[in-house]
């Protein structure tokens, strides 16, 4: 079974050779700017390419500001920190997600709630968010109070799966209604759209990642992407171990971290910025050929975005029937050395999270159980 799959995956590819799911591609100015980086002696967190990088992806985007950090966990961390998580909050996040997601939660010593998603953008689902803050919450000095635990739930983060956009303006409302700020992670979506406007500029602040796997990479890399100038000044401060300037002396005024992104990293960003557009046009059109073929077929569904929304298509996905066709078919894929890869394990489910509250998760289980990644490197 699947090998007509199997044999499209390959023909696109025009390769014989294991097909992983999605890797770099470095055909433009890498190597030249790399060396001009080396010959400059600046390889580390202060230098040009940081901030052409920064300003290639704030122009891009569409955002005011833009602090480029080591990764994208370390920039949610940020985030996070940004919208004033401290010890002993809470933040709502979706359980179908990336781990990094729910571990930056747990870094600000602040607690994961659980809320579900949208089928169609498996993203946070407004609707059910709506439903969990009216149910559970009240509002106590301009705080939103967790109704059972008594903690503030300070934060939202939702997360635009695969590339797909979610229904992020009607969060952002829910949010302001109830007094929680907007951390969106953006670390799937540089490229993607919500009613014309880019992923990761609906929130308080949106944070992207560079990773190996992402769309663009710079080895590994993250950015915080905001339009608050107090907030983007405060993330390269704190990115930069908290140090005052002045010409020699070592002042620093709070604990801080060390998680500003090399120069080396950024020279390869800005690199990699060059070659995005048609990076996404290739992916536009890997996306229609996958949707093409799937379409006169009952057994799968190709996953496509919401009328309001534009995909990045940085990981296409398909829906199967079940769990056990689901398996099947990562059997067969995999075995015929054509990486596919299923969505992830929901993140309540995870041995450090499975305490966590959480709203109905319906829609998540669905999905755990039938999405799974097709190879989506740019060809
Ligand atoms: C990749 C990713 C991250 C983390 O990015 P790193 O750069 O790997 O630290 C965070 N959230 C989501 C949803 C991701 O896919």
């Amino acid at each position: 079974m699947h090998q007509d799959i199997i044999t499209l995956i390959r023909d696109i590819y025009k390769t014989e050779d294991f097909i992983p799911l999605h890797e770099p591609r470095f055909r433009g100015n890498e190597k030249k700017y790399i060396n001009e980086c080396i010959d400059s002696t600046f390889v580390s967190s202060v230098g040009k390419f940081v901030d052409q990088f920064e300003a290639s992806v704030a122009k891009f985007t569409g955002a005011k500001y833009a602090v480029a950090m080591v990764n994208g966990t370390a920039a949610l961390h940020i985030g996070l920190l940004l919208a004033d998580v401290t010890s002993n909050d809470e933040v709502i996040t979706q359980p179908l997600t990336f781990v990094a997601t729910a571990n930056a939660i747990s870094y600000c010593s602040a607690h994961s709630v659980f809320v579900d998603v949208d089928r169609d953008t498996m993203g946070l689902s407004p609707e059910k968010l709506k439903y969990f803050l009216e149910k559970n919450t009240s509002i106590i000095d301009g705080k939103c109070i967790n109704n059972s635990t008594k903690r503030i739930i300070k934060a939202v983060v939702p997360m635009h799966t695969f590339g797909l956009p979610t229904r992020i303006d009607a969060i952002v409302e829910i949010c302001n209604k109830h007094h929680i700020n907007v951390v969106e992670d953006a670390a799937e979506s540089l490229g993607s759209y919500y009613k014309n406007k880019h992923t990761g500029t609906f929130g308080l602040v949106g944070t992207l990642s560079f990773n190996g796997n992402k769309t663009i990479t710079t080895g590994g890399g993250g950015m915080i992407i905001t339009d608050n100038k107090t907030l983007a000044e405060k993330a390269k401060y704190i990115t930069t171990t908290a140090k005052v300037p002045h010409p020699w002396e070592y002042h620093h005024d709070v604990t801080a971290y060390n998680y500003r992104l090399p120069n080396l990293n950024a020279a390869l960003g800005c690199a990699q910025m060059e070659s995005l557009p048609s990076f996404l046009e290739s992916k536009q059109k890997l996306s229609k050929t996958y949707s093409s073929y799937f379409k006169d077929n009952d057994a799968i569904n190709f996953i496509e975005p919401i009328s309001e929304g534009l995909s990045n298509f940085w990981l296409n996905a398909i829906e199967l029937k079940g769990l056990e066709a689901r398996n099947e078919f990562l059997k067969t894929t995999n075995e015929a050395g054509v990486m596919t890869r299923p969505i992830w394990k929901l993140m309540n489910s995870l041995p450090m999270y499975n305490s966590a509250q959480c709203g109905n998760l319906d829609n998540s289980e669905y999905l755990e159980n039938r999405i799974v990644n097709l190879p989506s490197s740019v060809i």
